[in-house]
C-alpha cells in the first residue's frame, strides 16, 4: 500500500504543478478562488442591506442552529416518519430510499419515458448519484442556473465552487464562447451577457418544461413544506412551469418546522453574502377548487411534486457514531472553505467531483474510500480549524479530516514525506531532531 500511497502523491502533487503553471485552468480558477475567499469572509458585503453584518447574524443565531440540527439529529427516524406522513397527506408522492442506487432507480422510474430533464443547481443531486445516471442513460441534463449553464458551455469538468459555479470565468471568455458556440456576436458585459440568456432560455423554461429536478434548502416535518431560495428566478419557474417537479434530497434536509426552515434557508443566504430574491415554499402540486369545490390537481405548477428522500449513510453514521457522524448536523451552506487555508492555498486542487473544500473531501470518503480521498487532497488540509471557527453548527471538518488521515496513514497512503517523518519520529522519540 505504499506505494500506492506514492502513487497518489504523485497525482497530488502533478495538480499542484499546474495549478501553479500560468494559463492552466486549474492556476486561473486559484487566482479567482483567493479573491472570492478574501471578498466573502470579510462578511459585511450587505450591511447596505440589513443592520448586522453577515457574521453578525449568523453569530446571533447560532445557538438556535445547533440545537435545531442536534433535535432532529437525535431523532431522526421520527422526525423523517412524520415528514413522509404529512407530505403524502398533502399529495406530494413521496419516496424513501435507503441508498443512493434505490433513490437513482426511482428516479429513473419516476422520469418514465421523458429524454430531457430541466434542473437547478443541486450538489444533492451530484452526492446522490443522479447527474451520472442521467449521463449514463443519455438524458440531455438542461441546466438553468445561469452559472453552471456556463460551466455547461465550457464544458468544464474540474471542481468548482458549489454556490457560483461560473464564476472564474471572464466576460471576455464568456462572449468568445458564446460566438463559438452559438455564433452570436455580444458586447462582453455581464448586463449583455444576461440580457442573451433570458431572452432565449426564458421562453423555453416558460413553455417546455415536462420534468425538473431541483433539491431543497430545507424541509419542514412539521407541515411537509419545501423552502427554495435562490437569485435567478430560475427555480421558481421550472418548479411551476412544468408537469412534474422531482425534488431529490438526504434526509437531513429535514428540520423540526417551517420556522426552522425559512430560518436555515436565510443562513444559507447570509453566511455566504447574497441575498435571496425568491424564497419559494411548496406545499403540495398545484390544485384547485374553484369547479363545484372538487378538488382537480394541477391547475398551472406542477401537476405532480415527488419527493425522493435518501438516506444512505446517514441512518449509519448516526447509529454507530462513525467519524464524519457530526455532519449530518451540516446545514449546507458550503461556507466554511472561505475562511480555510488548504482551499485558499488550493484552490480546485482541494476538492472532489462533489465541490470545493472539506465537506466535499469527506462525501468522498463516503461514497468512494480512503483512497479517492487522498487523491483529493486530503492531507492539504492544514489542521487550522478555521473551518471549524467559521461553521454556524460548529462542525469540526478538520477534526474529521484528521481521523480521516489517521486511517489514510494507517493503511500507508500517507504522502512519502509524512512517513519518512513519523518513522523518524518513532526512532528518535523527538519531532524537534
Ligand atoms: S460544515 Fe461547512 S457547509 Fe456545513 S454547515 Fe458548517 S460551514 Fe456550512
Ligand atoms: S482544518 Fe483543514 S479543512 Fe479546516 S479550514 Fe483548516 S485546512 Fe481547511
Amino acid at each position: 500500500m505504499v506505494d500506492k500511497g506514492k502513487e497518489l502523491y504523485e497525482n497530488v502533487k502533478k495538480k499542484i504543478e499546474t495549478s501553479q503553471e500560468e494559463g492552466t485552468l486549474e492556476n486561473q480558477f486559484g487566482k479567482f478562488w483567493k479573491m472570492a475567499c478574501t471578498i466573502k469572509t470579510r462578511q459585511h458585503d450587505l450591511r447596505y442591506l440589513y443592520e448586522d453584518t453577515s457574521r453578525e447574524f449568523v453569530e446571533r443565531n447560532k445557538d438556535k442552529f445547533i440545537v435545531m440540527r442536534e433535535e432532529f439529529v437525535n431523532h431522526m427516524e421520527s422526525y423523517v416518519e412524520k415528514c413522509i406522513n404529512i407530505m403524502r397527506k398533502k399529495n406530494f408522492i413521496v419516496h424513501y430510499a435507503k441508498t443512493n442506487e434505490e433513490a437513482q432507480k426511482i428516479f429513473m422510474k419516476e422520469l418514465a419515458d421523458n429524454k430531457i430533464i430541466y434542473k437547478s443547481k443541486s450538489t444533492e443531486a451530484k452526492d446522490i448519484g443522479i447527474i451520472d445516471v442521467l449521463k449514463k442513460n443519455q438524458i440531455k441534463i438542461k441546466e438553468t442556473d445561469l452559472g453552471d449553464v456556463l460551466v455547461q458551455l465550457f464544458n468544464y469538468t474540474l471542481p468548482s465552487f458549489q454556490v457560483g459555479p461560473g464564476a472564474h470565468f471572464t466576460e471576455e471568455e464568456i462572449a468568445n464562447k458564446i460566438k463559438e458556440v452559438y455564433g452570436v456576436e455580444l458586447e462582453p458585459k455581464a448586463q449583455a451577457i444576461v440580457e442573451y440568456f433570458r431572452t432565449t432560455f426564458r421562453k423555453e423554461l416558460l413553455n417546455d418544461v415536462k420534468v425538473s429536478l431541483t433539491s431543497a434548502n430545507a424541509i419542514s416535518a412539521e407541515d411537509g413544506t419545501i423552502v427554495l431560495g435562490e437569485n435567478e428566478g430560475n427555480i421558481s419557474l421550472i418548479t411551476r412551469a412544468t408537469e412534474k417537479h422531482i425534488v431529490v434530497c438526504g434526509i437531513t434536509k429535514i428540520v423540526p418546522n417551517i420556522l426552522d426552515a425559512v430560518l436555515m434557508t436565510q443562513l444559507q443566504s447570509r453566511i455566504n453574502n447574497v441575498s435571496f430574491n425568491y424564497i419559494s415554499l411548496i406545499s403540495g402540486p398545484s390544485n384547485t377548487s374553484d369547479i363545484q369545490g372538487t378538488s382537480v390537481q394541477g391547475m398551472y405548477g406542477a401537476k405532480e411534486v415527488v419527493v425522493i428522500l435518501v438516506d444512505d449513510w446517514r441512518t449509519k453514521a448516526a447509529k454507530e457514531n462513525l467519524v464524519y457522524a457530526d455532519i449530518l448536523k451540516c446545514l449546507g451552506c458550503k461556507s466554511c472553505i472561505f475562511p480555510c487555508t488548504a482551499s485558499r492555498a488550493f484552490g480546485n486542487i482541494f476538492a472532489s467531483k462533489y465541490g470545493l473544500g472539506a465537506t466535499a473531501i469527506i462525501r468522498d470518503y463516503i461514497h468512494n474510500g480512503i483512497e479517492s480521498a487522498v487523491n483529493s487532497g486530503l492531507f492539504l488540509c492544514t489542521g487550522c480549524e478555521n473551518c471549524y471557527h467559521w461553521c454556524p453548527v460548529s462542525i469540526n471538518c478538520g477534526e474529521i479530516l484528521k481521523s480521516l488521515k489517521k486511517e489514510a496513514t494507517d493503511k500507508g497512503l500517507a504522502p512519502p514525506d509524512l512517513e519518512e517523518y513519523k518513522d523518524k519520529i518513532f526512532k528518535d522519540k523527538n519531532p524537534f531532531l
